[in-house]
């Protein structure tokens, strides 16, 4: 490549990322937060928008870490809740709302759960912490409302599977949404970010988490990773119908998604 990055072997390639996520757990939520500017929070309201979580819903997060994700989807479906105490007129809701979060590493679980304690849902039964592989999940076939995947499926080995398990444990009507680093197509733009991830996120991972190796493999990975239309004819694939996606920040990272009729 124009970078001079070597080729990785597949098994260095899941230590790097193995690395990144056990040796990082308890600095990942900052790491986020410096590389993205911020930016990781407001692309992780924009997914839970998209997704319109309502009470009793059943969903699935998958590489769901530290439960950022989930603990979106838990405010939203709770403040639903409050409001609707507050309105006679307004049926209560008696399905009980489950959120499972889904990680392959149990250290990301652990830091979730105690960051779950701290946020004053330590007590939520909704949220349910399940240590599995996104390429053969243990639930069943249609029993989920709705699946996310934030920052997950780039690194996974092959999103094939992942896509198919997405589609099997949904329910018919149930959507699929994947917040992903992708593909920025506008010049200069695209120049400065390159500039950015090769050469800035390496020296943050050096700096920050000791470990500038598997944060240049992360970069990479967002390279060789499948551009926005690509992607999309994946999910197509897989089954969904009515596959959209929304870019934001020009494509620094993508929204995609899938309803299974
Ligand atoms: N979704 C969280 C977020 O947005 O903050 C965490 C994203 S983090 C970049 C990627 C996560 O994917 C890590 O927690 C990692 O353990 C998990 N992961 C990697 N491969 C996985 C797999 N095959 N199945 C499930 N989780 C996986």
């Amino acid at each position: 490549t124009s970078f001079g990055f070597k080729e990785i072997p597949e098994e260095e390639k899941s230590r790097m990322v193995g690395n990144v996520f056990t040796n990082v757990a308890s600095k990942y939520d900052l790491m986020n937060d410096l590389m993205s500017g911020g930016l990781h929070r407001l692309w992780k309201d924009r997914l839970v928008s998209q997704l319109n979580p309502f009470p009793g819903m059943k969903h699935l997060d998958v590489a769901g870490g530290t439960g950022d994700v989930a603990f979106r989807i838990l405010e939203t479906v709770n403040s639903i809740k409050r409001r609707a105490r507050q309105d006679p007129l307004v049926d209560h809701f008696h399905e009980e709302t489950e959120i499972y979060v889904c990680d392959i590493n149990p250290n990301m679980l652990n830091v979730g759960r105690k960051r779950a304690i701290e946020r004053g849902f330590g007590d939520d039964k909704s949220l349910i912490w399940v240590e599995g592989d996104a390429e053969v999940l243990s639930f069943q076939d249609n029993s989920m409302d709705g699946y996310t995947i934030a920052f997950g499926i780039r690194n996974v080995t092959h999103i094939e599977k992942v896509l198919a398990e997405a589609y099997r444990v949904l329910k018919r009507g149930g959507r699929f949404l994947c917040l992903e680093l992708s593909h920025v197509d506008i010049p200069v733009f695209k120049q400065l970010y390159d500039y950015y991830s090769f050469s800035v996120i390496p020296s943050v991972g050096e700096l920050v988490a000791g470990d500038r190796a598997s944060y240049q493999y992360l970069v990479e990975s967002i390279r060789r990773f499948p551009p926005q239309e690509k992607f999309a004819s994946m999910i197509a694939d897989a089954g969904f119908q009515k596959v959209e996606y929304e870019n934001l920040v020009g494509g620094v990272v993508a929204i995609h998604s899938g309803l299974k009729f």
